[in-house]
């Protein structure tokens, strides 16, 4: 189908001004894009650590492109090609032994799915999360999510949550009661700007959730699918959660989400579900992803210590390839620059640079795009 030439004005004039955007980019390939004109990126975006295995990596394309011929739909009413292959897979990189797996369409869905599961698990109504965390836009991950301009015109919300310092478990021991059903954390706090958990916060965390008999969830939407050199984040620590949540890097941009419970941790029947989720076309790009992932997870932690050295100026938040330094009022400006200079980059929370380029990004890429950023902050 033909792209219009307009579609400025078209954007304007028919979708919400939701979002303020300023390229069209209309091709990847690896650790590149294209715009409208024809111009050439290296993207440290990767459409949010969604295109894990880079722009339309062949494995991914052709587990979709054949998938497609075969079955685009058929609903959960009846076993769906590749799921269980998946959900096995799934369940065996979280190291969680005889675990199990449910799908969604996006984050916030994965983590709908965990709070109602924390609710029917526990008898609880109640969830603890933390300032400065991101959950999802729905209205329960919304519940759960700190930024209060994001939050705070759609309230009242459910289910009621108290927020806690990131980091201080003395809060948290005080937060958690008899009516708490789980306390929800990301192991690097992502939309805030690659804010790492202190050391032995998720191992406190677990430890509070076990004594008050609270869920422990880990929100590994952005953290997980290799992105910090582990599958999971929380496997750099010695904390195990009771669920862990996960999408954007999971099917390489097909839309795709799922939470993976502990054993004994599960929805019967008619306790959940879905239309879409856990499709054809969603698992067998997951199933892809994740056979490429395998192969790129032993580069990681060069690729990441590059980055460190190329960026060593700005005290960056290296952890994997999820890198985040703080410049406050400067971040727009330096992502216009290197926009203009061909890579892109993205502004979070709070004047902070974040990068999560694909897994698949050479060496020779990390060092253009360092020596843009470097350039920029001159
Ligand atoms: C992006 C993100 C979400 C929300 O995911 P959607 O697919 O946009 O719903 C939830 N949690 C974290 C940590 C995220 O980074």
């Amino acid at each position: 189908m033909k792209l219009s030439q307009n579609y400025r004005e078209l954007d304007a004039r028919y979708y919400m001004p939701a979002f303020s955007r300023a390229i069209e980019i209309v091709r990847g390939k690896g650790a590149h894009v294209w715009d409208a004109d024809g111009k050439e990126y290296i993207d440290c975006v990767a459409g949010i650590a969604v295109c894990s295995t880079g722009h339309c990596h062949p494995a991914v394309v052709e587990a979709i492109c054949s998938q497609a011929q075969d079955l685009i739909h058929c609903s959960n009413l009846y076993y769906v090609p590749h799921q269980a292959e998946l959900a096995e897979k799934v369940v065996e990189i979280s190291g969680f032994k005889n675990g199990k797996a449910f799908f969604s369409n996006s984050g916030a869905e994965a983590n709908e799915g965990a709070l109602k599961l924390a609710r029917l698990a526990t008898g609880r109504k109640k969830f603890v999360s933390f300032t400065h965390s991101f959950h999802g836009r729905t209205l329960g991950s919304l519940a759960v999510t700190f930024k209060p301009n994001i939050r705070e015109p759609f309230e009242p919300l459910e289910p009621a949550c108290t927020f806690v310092e990131y980091g201080d478990l003395d809060a948290l021991e005080k937060a958690v009661d008899a009516d708490t059903a789980g306390v929800i954390v990301e192991a690097i706090q992502g939309e805030a700007g690659v804010i790492p958990a202190p050391d032995g916060f998720l191992e406190g965390i677990r430890d509070v959730c076990d004594r008050k008999g609270a869920l422990m969830i880990v929100d590994e939407v952005q953290t997980g699918m290799g992105r910090t050199g582990k599958w999971f984040a929380f496997q750099h620590t010695k904390a195990v959660p009771d669920i862990v949540t996960i999408a954007k890097g999971i099917a390489s941009g097909f839309p795709m989400g799922a939470l993976v419970a502990r054993e004994g941790l599960e929805f019967k029947k008619s306790e959940h579900g879905s239309t879409f989720a856990g499709g054809p076309l969603a698992c067998a790009a997951a199933r892809a992803t994740i056979g490429v992932i395998e192969g790129l997870l032993p580069s990681i932690p060069e690729k990441s210590d590059r980055f460190a050295r190329g960026l060593a100026a700005h005290n960056p938040r290296v952890h994997g390839l999820m890198i985040g330094f703080t410049l406050g009022e400067r971040c727009p400006a330096v992502q216009a620059y290197c926009a203009e200079h061909s890579v892109l980059i993205n502004c979070a929370a709070d004047g902070n640079i974040r990068l999560v380029p694909p897994l698949v990004i050479s060496d020779e890429e990390i060092d253009t795009a360092v020596g843009v950023i470097n350039a920029a902050l001159r």
